[in-house]
């Protein structure tokens, strides 16, 4: 590279850093040696050489018959006895608050959420993911999370919600109306003071999301759970014209959508991804768990209509961790959480949600573990739905998409990164290999949110978000539990500069 351009190029670099802290790429980085594991590909490419530009994949090639350059702007790393994988996606998150805290909370507590919010980015990392997608989110939320530092690519859909029905009925009126910027109102319905129902159409809330930089829709069909049942569902024809308006602007639907009633409207209505997988066979009475007539009509039909399922499984045991004794003593959430978040959700003002939900399931407020356990058990049947439900689209080669909604609930057990670990355990014991994990968490997402241009291989033109691991992924999920590194965009990341209470 001549010194003149070589000199312009280190400006350029200088003005990014102000203007994109995180998303910048250092210099170019050139893995040698290194083993290639990618979900397009039959076989790993041993002994490959991959050359990182501006933040993007511009070579691949066989080690031993290329010439490795250096330069002062090259990073050359020794990539022998490692696998390079592409970064991990969660195409099911929650970004905006921080888990187990209220608005309220954070704005009492500075210290413990400016700790938090500059900490929970690098946990994601830490397991690997580089990209997240906020299935409700806005412009305005993602700024502010996109300000802390080092932070995974991170995309939002916007949350068309019904008028006052689920999940915007957790908001006080009338607030809810300006929060939920992208709310539908049908026609017929009484709009809200100082509300115009012409911007609430679908095609209106379409165009607004699709304009703030949205990348998907995100619909509800959700009569409701716990304290609260009987809320409004949209109409069939209504989310019709929202895939239709969403589908002309290039964006995927997706539906929150966990019991058979509403996987059948999300199939009716033409979504492309079911938010939760089967947890809920209310149509079906069986004496056992395996798949009923009715529930193989649906999952054969979301095979045929190759529609997204995102088992979310964890969520489940999620509610279960809330109320144990242990969980907060976990060693690994020491590695995701800092340490004064952790000390606030032991607290009494930090127990807050477990309360509301132990209220909720009608536990007193010291339940004792076999409490919590019976309890738990009401839960049984949708966590044994949702894997058999899940085993029988492995075996058919449903499109099985890896999501976590992280967190589900304002709850602290859906701990950031380490929450996608623990999903592809359930995973597992739905009958998913490590492979099918793998790419489920790359390409087959990449390809389900329309980014497959861009990330879910390591191929060239491909942006630079890999995984350099010292196990192959396609054998072991362990391989993403000791991470050698993590690049982004072309940025090498060492997980201990990653991890929560280190010093930096
Ligand atoms: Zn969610």
């Amino acid at each position: 590279m001549p010194p003149k351009i070589a000199f312009v190029s280190r400006i350029r670099w200088l003005m990014l850093a102000v203007a994109l802290p995180g998303a910048l790429s250092a210099a170019d980085l050139q893995i040698e040696h290194v083993t290639i594991v990618s979900p397009e590909r039959v076989s790993p490419m041993r002994d490959a050489l991959v050359r990182v530009h501006d933040g993007r994949i511009v070579a691949i090639s066989r080690a031993d018959g290329a010439t490795a350059r250096s330069s002062r702007d090259t990073i050359s790393m020794d990539g022998s006895g490692l696998f390079l994988a592409p970064g991990l996606i969660d195409s099911h998150v929650h970004l905006g608050q921080i888990p187990g805290m209220t608005p309220d909370q954070e704005a009492q507590h500075p210290d413990v959420a400016k700790a938090a919010r500059d900490q929970i980015p690098r946990s994601y990392l830490l397991y690997g993911f580089t990209t997240l997608i906020d299935l409700i989110s806005t412009p305005q939320e993602m700024a502010l999370w996109k300000s802390h530092g080092i932070v995974p690519d991170t995309y939002f859909c916007g949350g068309a919600a019904l008028m006052d029905g689920y999940a915007m009925n957790y908001a006080p009126k009338p607030q809810r109306y300006q929060w939920w910027t992208y709310m539908l109102i049908e026609p017929g319905t009484q709009a809200p003071d100082g509300i115009d129902p012409a911007l609430h159409t679908p095609q209106a809330v379409v165009s607004r999301m699709k304009a703030d930089g949205a990348i998907c829709v995100k619909t509800f069909f959700e009569r409701g759970f716990g304290g609260v049942r009987d809320l409004p569902v949209p109409k069939l024809e209504t989310i019709r014209e929202v895939v239709k308006a969403a589908h002309a602007a290039g964006m995927p639907v997706l539906m929150h959508a966990n019991s058979d009633e509403a996987q059948r409207f999300g199939l009716d209505a033409g979504v492309d991804i079911m938010a939760h997988g089967l947890w809920n066979w209310y149509q079906e009475q069986s004496a056992t768990s395996d798949v009923t007539p009715g529930i193989r009509k649906i999952l054969d039909d979301e095979v045929a209509q190759n529609v997204g399922l995102q088992p979310t499984i964890q969520v489940l045991y999620g509610i279960r961790d809330l109320f144990s004794a242990s969980f907060l003593s976990d060693p690994r959430l020491s590695r995701v959480l800092p340490s004064n978040l952790l000390e606030w959700y032991r607290s009494p003002e930090g127990q807050w949600f477990r309360v509301v939900v132990s209220q909720e399931m009608k536990l007193p407020a010291d339940a004792n573990p076999s409490q919590i356990e019976r309890v738990f058990k009401q839960f049984a049947p949708a966590v044994d739905h949702v894997e058999h439900a899940t085993a029988y689209l492995v075996a058919r080669h449903g499109c099985i998409l890896f999501a976590t909604d992280t967190p589900s609930a304002p709850t602290y057990a859906n701990p950031p990164g380490l929450n996608g670990w623990l999903e592809m355990h359930r995973l597992l014991d739905a009958g998913e290999t490590p492979a099918q994990i793998f790419k489920s968490a790359t390409l087959t997402n990449a390809q389900a949110l329309k980014l497959d241009q861009d990330i879910g291989t390591v191929q060239v033109g491909k942006r630079a978000n890999l995984l350099l691991l010292r196990q192959d992924p396609t054998q072991t999920i362990d391989a993403y539990a000791g991470i050698e590194k993590v690049i982004l965009n072309g940025r090498v990341l060492d997980p201990s500069e990653l991890a929560a209470n280190a010093a930096r």
